[in-house]
């Protein structure tokens, strides 16, 4: 049985973790702003409170701990992340966070801690062609994400790696492509793209319309949460410290995405692309090279396959609500 540290036990990602982690029998501790929003942690502790106070990260990170999982970020899908208006929060507050958990780990001699770091870190400069965006891990420099968002998660990798040269603290660094399942954000602003479409198709009339943003030629991929998951225990077993991609190498364009969700819906709703200033770059896809040959593994279930199991959660919050 391990002692395991996850911040960000509220959220999306790290709620599936706790879940995880409680069922191989390890014991958890999450902390987190708020209690995860649509289902009760099984975690031994659960910890409400603001990780950017330097004051609980003191309280919440008192002992070494076998494995600290840092989740916790300011975070949101396109609406939140791209339009500019959340840039100084997003920075400031993701920033605040890693600084007073690596100052803490380092203290208490953390045994191993896992940053998740994201695929918004890569060049806008590489992700300008729909069809062949270049995202390897090797070329994250010259630096140029396309959001700040993007710009804090580089900063916070370095600061992890920088600790790990200068204090040996034992760290794993993922970058996470687009990862979606149940119990995620799927309204209120803050949802990413698969969950905000199949909303949008669950709530449609069925012979009626739904909005993507952009032209819909955009592409990207995404990730099961099963399968995310898995990886990171993978990466966590293993001596690589990372970075390395954590995604799918499905690539779609989100028209093509809506269309995949509508199939599984079984509703033939008219795609309107409705033009905004903020969807990201035109072409993202995750490039599992490294994954290969460090883990001698890779994420492989088909794009369809974890989508209808979100689209089935996410219909019945809908005709809950
Ligand atoms: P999420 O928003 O569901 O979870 C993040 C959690 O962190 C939230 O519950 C939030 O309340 C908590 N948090 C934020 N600020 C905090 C603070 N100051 N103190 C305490 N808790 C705080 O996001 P997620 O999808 O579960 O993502 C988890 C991590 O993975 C994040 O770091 C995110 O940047 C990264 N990531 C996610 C994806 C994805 O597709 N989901 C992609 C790339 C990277």
């Amino acid at each position: 049985m391990k002692k395991v540290l996850v911040c960000g036990a509220g959220g999306f990602i790290g709620g599936h973790l706790v879940k995880k982690l409680k069922r191989q029998g390890h014991w958890v501790r999450g902390v987190d702003l708020k209690m995860h929003d649509y289902s009760k942690s099984p975690a031994d502790e659960f910890i409400i409170g603001d990780l950017t106070e330097q004051s609980l990260v003191k309280k919440v990170v008192d002992q070494p701990f076998d494995e600290i999982y840092q989740l916790a970020a300011d975070m949101g899908g396109a609406g939140y992340l791209f339009t500019g208006e959340n840039d100084a929060n997003v920075m400031h507050n993701s920033a605040m966070v890693n600084l007073n958990i690596i100052q803490q780990a380092n203290l208490v001699g953390a045994k191993k801690l896992f940053y998740s770091s994201s695929a918004c870190i890569y060049p806008s400069y590489n992700q300008e062609d729909p069809a062949n965006p270049k995202c390897s891990e090797d070329s994250a420099y010259p630096a140029e994400p396309d959001s700040e968002y993007g710009w804090e998660k580089l900063f916070s990798e370095r600061l992890y790696l920088a600790f790990n040269r200068n204090y040996g603290i034992d760290i794993r660094i993922a970058r996470f492509h687009n990862v979606f399942g149940p119990e995620g954000t799927w309204t209120g602003g803050k949802e990413k793209s698969p969950a905000a479409i199949c909303r949008k198709v669950a709530e449609a009339d069925d012979n009626g319309a739904i909005e993507v943003w952009g032209d819909g030629l955009q592409t990207r991929s995404f990730l099961y949460i099963d399968e995310c998951l898995e990886a990171v225990e993978r990466l966590m077993e293993s001596d690589f410290i990372g970075p390395v991609n954590i995604g799918s190498e499905e690539m779609v364009s989100l028209n093509q995405l809506a269309e995949m969700v509508m199939q599984i819906a079984d509703k033939p709703l008219q795609i309107n692309n409705i033009p905004v200033s903020y969807t990201g770059v035109r072409g993202r896809n995750s490039d599992n090279k490294l994954i290969k040959e460090e883990l001698r593994w890779a994420p492989s279930r088909p794009l369809e396959e974890g989508l209808r199991k979100t689209y089935e959660w996410i219909e019945q919050q809908v005709h809950a609500n």
